[in-house]
């Protein structure tokens, strides 16, 4: 299903290595790969001798030694985090703590509705609730360092406090987890929702930067395009859902066998959660229908 994306799975970085993808942009990968975070997170570090680090990756110390290994006779003044999942934002107070910068995101984790009645929240390992920024930024906001301009770039729907950063003076994005050039990403509520994430990528093709940098996987170059791709997409998968439920009501474990060909089993639930996604999307557009909330286990028709 995921064919019509041109997604790159070559990436040749060891963990726990910096290199220098591009002048001023510096990366270390941590050394944890699996389905949902391909080789590994990657932290990035911004400019030369007064640095910014983005994403300081998970609560591993041989990550964080590298990390900090790569900046060694440097100062970090600043650390930017794209979103609160525990493979990007835990290394955060060992930094902070070894470098003094300044913590910068959107905001603590949250969910981005509010748990029904009786559902219980899958995704509560996921999040790094202890969290918190020392600045919280606004959607635009500029954070100015040494020979770099960074904007904050408000991007809902992975979680609800995704922040992408703009370095304005390349033209390039780090794009966290909102868009990645080896796979989609995960929209699960309620920690993720996708009209949120259907809106944060429109906003993108509004933007001009032209290389982006992802949490996971190799730089995306013709970035634009690749966005379209991946709205594309997401259209069609909708397209799917209500062309299997034009069949007759269904619940969703029927409608992931059937649209999510040849799927990683590791990624079952994940499919699942996805696809609640867009459930709750179509509900609240009125195009489709079910019994109360829209829940993983419930049965979906077309509405009307
Ligand atoms: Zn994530």
């Amino acid at each position: 299903m995921s064919d019509d994306i041109p997604f790159d799975k070559t990436l040749d970085l060891a963990p726990d290595t910096v290199d220098e993808p591009m002048p001023g942009v510096r990366r270390v990968m941590a050394n944890n790969p699996g389905p949902f975070t391909f080789k590994g997170t990657i932290s990035y570090i911004i400019g030369r001798g007064k640095v910014a680090i983005v994403d300081p990756g998970p609560d591993d110390p041989a990550h964080i030694g590298a990390l900090l290994d790569a900046v060694r006779g440097e100062t970090v003044t600043h650390i930017f985090v794209t979103h609160t999942h525990r493979d990007h934002s835990p290394a955060v107070p060992a930094v902070k703590a070894h470098t003094g910068a300044t913590v910068y995101a959107e905001g603590p984790h949250r969910a981005s509705r509010p748990l029904h009645i009786g559902e219980h929240n899958p995704l509560d390992a996921s999040g790094d609730r202890d969290f918190r920024p020392d600045v919280m930024l606004k959607d635009g906001e500029v954070v100015t360092g040494d020979g770099w301009s960074i904007e904050a770039v408000t991007t809902p729907g992975h979680t609800a406090n995704h922040m992408a950063y703009a370095w304005k003076e390349k033209n390039v994005m780090f794009a966290g987890d909102h868009v990645m050039g080896w796979a989609t990403t995960i929209v699960a509520p309620p920690d993720g929702a996708m009209s949120d994430y259907m809106e944060s990528l429109q906003k993108l093709t509004g933007r001009d930067e032209t290389i982006y940098f992802p949490g996971h996987g190799p730089a995306i170059p013709d970035a634009q395009r690749f966005v379209s791709y991946y709205i594309l997409h997401r259209k069609a998968r909708e397209a799917s859902i209500l062309h299997r439920l034009g069949k007759g009501e269904t619940d969703i474990a029927t409608i992931v066998r059937a649209i999510y060909i040849g799927l990683d089993p590791r990624l079952t639930n994940a499919a699942g959660l996805s696809t609640l996604a867009h459930m709750e999307d179509l509900v609240t557009r009125g195009l489709v229908a079910t019994n109360g909330q829209p829940s993983i286990d419930g049965l979906y028709r077309l509405a009307g």
